[in-house]
């Protein structure tokens, strides 16, 4: 979870190389490791070693779940791995993925990053024709709906199943000796294909391609099932040519690493656009511009800029609270906080502050991030965020409260700006959000929409 309420997706990240043995399992690793943001709750890599798949995975974060000599055993010629934040299923370690099953078609492992928003029907029916699910997640309905095919081809299965899925999803399958990409109509959640020397590399976001020293192809279409083979030849097709790209604007906003790139824009760069587009909207004097930490730090170098106001690191974010609080519980959260942000008196101090957040959806947090910076002895703490106010829950099934926990649903910006004891309150439009990324076609934004 960010300060504000919106919740991480989660990262998924495989490798499938020449030959056999080229320590997949470290490097499949250190992709995870760059995904950890978006999901804490578990980790795993699944290892195709010869006729085998070996599979470890457990819930904790990538360093708990993993050690050395584990991944010595992880070794082979095509690996995926998963960081999981729950938006379906529990929190268990039975949801934790990669899953691995032996299906008519042989043996098979699973990743997924997204939510499939017609699961409960599915299941419903492929029970009734005798599934039995060995997890509450619906990343396994994929692997269900392939096991009951009439057919006797794999992709012909594959692409029959994928077509009943809605909502938003990735895949990365390993089947056979390929590795396999899929990505839902919409494209609403990243996936992308690098190269590293002979292997092939494929990740949610690019930063952890750069992790590993790997070179940024492209980004998987909508549609699209990319099935790469050992020797790193590319088979694409699309499972339906009904395609239109809503990419998730969320992932620039927040849910991204700053140093990804989608689409040819780095995310960075878009949350400094975003951040100067609201100083020009600014209309008050103030002394510093404080980011929260971690995800307002780019749009507040932006606001800085363009106003001319003096940027500075006012809050700091302890990182080592570590995975206590994964609960979100009201309590905790308030706890949370606290744990998490501390304001930093002697710049603060007798300063007319600008305080630059990503979103606000709760506005339970805002209110303390407020209360605290007032509390370190700024005479005004103006709040500026760079997005609309969110007023609808995802219906991709993004883990965001509901319609009356959001609290722009039922309040107006001037009643959220007293609500959370802030001086004044700017959002960026849609349209502006929009104009900050002007590069890339093709988002949704329906949380910022009433529809
Ligand atoms: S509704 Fe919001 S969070 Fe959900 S996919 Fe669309 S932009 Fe992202």
């Amino acid at each position: 979870m960010n300060n504000t309420g919106m919740h991480e997706e989660c990262g998924i990240f495989g490798i499938i190389s020449p030959e056999n043995g080229r320590k997949l399992g470290n490097l499949t690793y250190f992709g995870l490791y760059a995904l950890q943001h978006r999901g804490q709750e578990s980790a795993g890599i699944a290892v195709k070693n010869g006729s085998k798949i070996l599979c470890h995975k457990n819930v904790g974060l990538v360093s708990e779940v993993f050690n050395d000599e584990i991944l010595q055993k992880l070794d082979g010629e095509t690996s995926i791995g998963h960081v999981r934040y729950s938006t379906s299923g529990g929190s268990s370690g039975i949801n934790a993925q990669p899953i691995v099953s032996n299906l008519k078609f042989g043996n098979i492992a699973l990743s997924h990053n997204g939510n499939i928003t017609n699961s409960e029907k599915l299941k419903f029916e492929l029970e009734k024709r005798g599934a039995i699910f060995q997890t509450d997640a619906d990343s396994e309905i994929l692997l269900h709906l392939i096991a009951q095919s009439d057919t006797d081809d794999f992709y012909t299965a594959l692409n029959e199943s994928l077509k009943k899925l809605e909502g938003a999803f990735c895949f990365l399958i390993i089947y056979d000796d390929k590795l396999i990409a899929v990505k839902d109509r919409n494209s609403t959640r990243p996936l992308c294909v690098g190269k590293l020397k002979d292997k092939t590399v494929i990740s949610s976001e690019s930063c952890a391609l750069e992790m590993i020293d790997a070179e940024f192809i492209r980004e998987i279409e909508p549609a699209e099932v990319l099935v790469v083979d050992k020797s790193g030849n590319m088979k694409t097709s699309k499972f339906t040519p009904e395609t239109d790209k809503k990419f998730c604007i969320f992932e620039y906003i927040y849910f991204a690493r700053p140093d990804s790139v989608f689409w040819g824009v780095d995310v960075h760069s878009a949350r400094k656009i975003m951040g100067e587009k609201l100083a020009e909207k600014f209309k008050f004097n103030a002394d510093i511009v404080i980011p929260v930490p971690d995800s307002g730090i780019s749009a507040a170098l932006g606001f800085s800029a363009k106003s001319k106001i003096p940027y500075e690191k006012g809050i700091i974010r302890n990182h080592y609270i570590g995975r206590t609080f994964i609960n979100p519980t009201q309590e905790l959260r308030n706890m949370k906080v606290k744990m998490k942000l501390n304001p930093v008196k002697s710049i603060i101090k007798g300063k007319k502050v600008v305080l630059v957040d990503d979103s606000i959806v709760r506005g339970t947090t805002s209110r303390k991030l407020v209360r605290l910076v007032k509390e370190a002895g700024a005479v005004e703490v103006h709040v500026a965020i760079s997005s609309p106010p969110v007023i609808s829950p995802c219906f991709l099934g993004m883990d965001t409260p509901t319609c009356d926990e959001l609290i722009a649903n039922s309040m107006s910006i001037n009643e959220i700006a007293e609500h959370i004891g802030a001086d004044s309150l700017v959002y960026l439009s849609v349209e502006e959000l929009v104009e900050s990324i002007k590069e890339v076609k093709g988002f949704c934004t329906k949380c910022f929409c009433n529809e």
